[in-house]
């Protein structure tokens, strides 16, 4: 069913280039295929994402905690997780147009040749029976490249999480139930990227493995459900665009009891595509990592002097996906009264914005420039603030509102005079008179979550 939000998507990829939030990544060679580089503003975005994760995961509470592991990893991880049997799409070509499908997702795929149909649907189509193609990418460790020294790039997190259970159960001494979280590179040789940032060959997850006691994970895989969400609502994402999508039986992958993605609304033919997967493992993971290492990857519960494996809840949620859900959501044109042109505005939540005031001189003189240079560098002790001189006053504005910032300071004839600035607010266009000594305080409160 098609979106009742407008498609944006290739207005907002114009936006990202110009102002330096996304560009393509090896983009003076041509580009590479579904690969993306995060420009000035766009590190700063995603950076503020994955900050609000890592807080509201770790941080801010007592029974989660933080990891690191490496990318590459001892490739019987892999055979142990299933993902060398199984990491597997069906993929289709066509022998007419050479164009290659996820047999599984050509309902949402476009013919090359006429965009009009599906692939198989237009009577040129010639597509071939489904094969299954691994998408993990390999390469070799060390100076020889030969079968015995094969790597992978790992296809997710949550396996460094695993094989750390009791690492970081006994540094810790964590008692169940606890988790633990991590943020890093993903690798998939997706065989349909696209969609900007929304499916590529290299994104960054944030997943976090909590392990119960069996018996007690429905309970906590209903707990992590709505907490989850609450944190995609936190982010100011509008909530007409999330809902839950349960894995009916046949969508489960083996191993998972029950499983829910949070889904957002992209808008256009895209519409509701998953953000993040809550995930209900049972005892899978751990069962499987003690039977190719050899190792106990069990807990020892002392009060009621028994062993056994935990079951696993997993959150599991794109850093890449998410940015560009904050991006779809916050992307509006609209008209401004008394005024001929309209704005472009990127309304994201203020401790989301890469910029969050700009300082402006309202003229070159009169020690304006002097003063707002100033207040810049007292700004900067504490906030990200982006200082502008050039163009006119309602341009700086217009530049502002088109990467998010959520308050701009002028700096004019009575500043100079009383020591007061303008503050006006980016979706309200209020503007305050406010003392320039209490500005720190003033915005600190507006930014605080
Ligand atoms: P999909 O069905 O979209 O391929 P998936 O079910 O394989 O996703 P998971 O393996 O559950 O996804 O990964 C968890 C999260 O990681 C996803 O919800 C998504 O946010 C992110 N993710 C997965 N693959 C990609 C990708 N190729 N590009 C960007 N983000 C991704």
């Amino acid at each position: 069913m098609a979106s009742p939000h407008a498609d944006v998507m290739d207005k907002l990829v114009s936006l990202c280039k110009r102002h330096g939030f996304i560009f393509q990544s090896s983009e003076i060679y041509g580009g590479t295929g579904s690969v993306w580089d995060y420009g000035p503003l766009g590190v700063e975005l995603k950076r503020n994402i994955k900050d609000r994760w890592w807080h509201a995961m770790v941080r801010g509470r007592d029974d989660v905690e933080g990891l690191d592991a490496a990318i590459l990893m001892h490739p019987r991880v892999w055979e142990a997780s299933g993902h060398v049997a199984g990491f597997t799409d069906p993929l289709v070509d066509c022998k007419t147009c050479k164009g290659r499908f996820r047999a599984d997702k050509l309902a949402d795929a476009r013919c090359p040749q006429k965009p009009s149909k599906r692939p198989g649907e237009w009577e040129t189509c010639a597509l071939t029976a489904p094969r299954q193609f691994n998408l993990m990418f390999k390469t070799f460790m060390g100076p020889v490249e030969e079968s015995a020294s094969m790597v992978y790039l790992r296809p997710e997190t949550a396996q460094g999480i695993y094989v750390n259970f009791v690492n970081v159960q006994q540094s810790t001494r964590q008692k169940i139930p606890f988790g633990i979280a991590q943020i890093g590179k993903a690798f998939r040789n997706e065989i349909t990227p696209g969609n900007f940032i929304f499916r590529t060959r290299e994104f960054e997850q944030m997943e976090m493995q909590f392990f119960v006691e069996p018996g007690t994970d429905m309970t906590w895989f209903d707990q992590w459900k709505a907490d989850r969400m609450a944190w995609h609502l936190a982010l100011g994402l509008d909530p007409d665009r999330l809902r839950f999508h349960e894995h009916s039986k046949e969508e489960l992958a083996h191993y998972a009891r029950a499983a829910y993605d949070i889904e957002f609304d992209f808008g256009g033919s895209l519409g509701f595509q998953e953000v993040e997967g809550v995930h209900n493992r049972g005892d899978f993971d751990l069962t499987r990592h003690q039977e190719y290492s050899g190792k106990k990857l069990d807990y020892f519960d002392q009060p009621n002097n028994r062993r056994f494996v935990p079951f696993v809840i997993e959150t599991s949620v794109g850093a890449d996906r998410v940015t560009l859900a904050v991006l779809v959501n916050a992307y509006r044109e609209e008209h401004v009264a008394g005024e001929a042109e309209g704005r472009t505005v990127l309304g994201l939540h203020p401790t989301l914005a890469p910029i969050k005031a700009g300082v402006f001189p309202l003229v070159k003189k009169d020690g304006m420039p002097e003063f707002a240079t100033r207040l810049t560098a007292e700004l900067r002790r504490t906030q990200p603030v982006f200082y502008d001189e050039s163009g006119s006053i309602g341009r700086r504005y217009r530049r502002q509102d088109e990467v998010g910032t959520p308050f701009c300071v002028t700096v004019d004839g009575q500043t100079i005079a009383d020591q007061t600035v303008t503050v006006r607010e980016r979706d309200t266009l209020r503007q305050d008179r406010v003392a320039a000594n209490a500005l720190p305080a003033y915005l600190a409160d507006r930014l605080a979550v």
